[in-house]
């Protein structure tokens, strides 16, 4: 505890898996403009050998596009924008190549890209609904452009085609479920602290680096409490870790079943948790948790029939009195806790002994 734990915190608002999921798509894009930019540069090098001139001329400069973009969507600001501009015209581009003049028949397997492309960059719903018309508009146009040979072998031509088609849309949308599946679960795992069940150390941070944008903007209020249980080496050494661990659930349960809908829990670590009251300042939130405090000393846990008598000491920060940043706020109630702990803890400490003030300014300019 302490001002030395003052580093452990010191990722507050460090991404979130949101951020990843978005970063991850950003890293995906550019790899594709990249790709398709140097194959199509490669086209057009050998248009102007064919001395096809005006498609070369296009290529460079679709080329160029492409690489331009490929440089800037890591800090392009509307992503989603940016892939529509991507995709619509690639995928008319398909469209084009099987359709145009001279087309050879196997351009049409360029038809199965659209799901791929669509379901890596979109989503599932996004990408069903780009997916499916551009799909059946290449499937029909392609049937019209080769002349409808419905003899047996016409016919099994038309059924490789377009049942190729529809299962690739099919699979890769069942994929794409299953992945999100995948991924919401490990965001959940992520979340929680799977002993108490309530936030992890990471969320609670992405939510307070949260809350304070959201009090900056509509000039809020909120504030953040940090709770360390007393003694809970003892409880360990005496009763056994199960013990410990269930003194831990049993406070986490008492904490939630008095907070508001509007307030977080998180477990930081160890035996230490953070509350954060969002709309209300030091004088609201005082009486909230010393009541928290007075509960979790008046509720022994009951393990095996033996009561466990338990209690913890709380430091509060309020923003912004007591600091602007989440660093900042987390630096307060630290060195609240770690007085409260001085001096004979089982107590909340929301405001800081003059001698402390002083001792955490030389602190700072130190
Ligand atoms: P203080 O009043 O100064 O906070 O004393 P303390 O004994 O609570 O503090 P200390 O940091 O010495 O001990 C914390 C203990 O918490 C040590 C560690 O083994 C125990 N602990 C940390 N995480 C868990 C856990 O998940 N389960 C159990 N059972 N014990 C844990
Ligand atoms: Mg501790
Ligand atoms: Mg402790």
């Amino acid at each position: 505890m302490g001002d030395g734990d003052y580093n452990d915190h010191k990722d507050v608002g460090a991404g979130h898996c949101e951020g990843l999921r978005e970063s991850g798509k950003r890293a995906l894009m550019r790899t594709i403009l990249l790709a398709t930019g140097l194959t199509l540069g490669g086209f057009s090098i050998l248009q102007a050998l064919a001395g096809n001139y005006p498609f070369a001329i296009a290529e460079v400069l679709f080329t160029t596009m492409l690489l331009f973009g490929a440089w800037r969507i890591e800090r392009a600001r509307h992503l989603y924008l940016w892939i529509y501009l991507y995709l619509l015209p690639t995928f008319c581009f398909i469209l084009y190549i099987i359709i145009m003049p001279d087309a050879s028949s196997g351009a049409f397997v360029w038809l199965y890209m659209i799901p791929l492309l669509a379901y890596l960059l979109l989503g599932k719903q996004r990408a069903f609904l780009l997916t499916a018309p551009f799909m059946l508009a290449g499937l029909l146009l392609y049937f019209a452009d080769n002349r409808l040979n419905l003899d047996t072998r016409g016919l099994i031509d038309i059924g490789n085609a377009a049942l190729c088609g529809v299962l690739i849309l099919v699979f890769v949308h069942i994929y794409d479920g299953l992945r999100m599946q995948a991924y919401e679960e490990l965001e959940r795992l992520a979340q929680t602290d799977s002993l108490t069940g309530v936030a992890s150390r990471g969320s609670f941070q992405h939510a307070l680096q949260r809350a304070i944008q959201e009090a900056e903007r509509s000039n809020g209020q909120l504030v953040l409490a940090l709770l360390d249980v007393d003694h809970f080496k003892q409880v360990n050494d005496q009763w056994g870790h199960e013990a410990g661990d269930q003194a831990l659930q049993h406070i986490c349960h008492i904490l939630q079943q008095r907070l508001r809908v509007t307030d977080f829990l998180g477990r930081l670590g160890g035996e230490e948790f953070g509350l954060l009251l969002r709309h209300t300042d030091r004088l609201g939130a005082e009486p909230l948790v010393d009541q928290l405090r007075q509960h979790i000393a008046g509720q022994t846990l009951d393990y095996h029939g033996q009561p466990i008598t338990l209690s913890a000491t709380f430091g509060l920060a309020a923003w912004p009195e007591d600091g602007r940043s989440a660093a900042e706020l987390y630096r307060c109630a630290d060195r609240r806790l770690y007085s409260g702990k001085q001096s004979g803890r089982n107590q909340l400490v929301s405001t800081d002994l003059p001698s402390e003030i002083l001792l955490d300014k030389l602190d700072i300019r130190l």
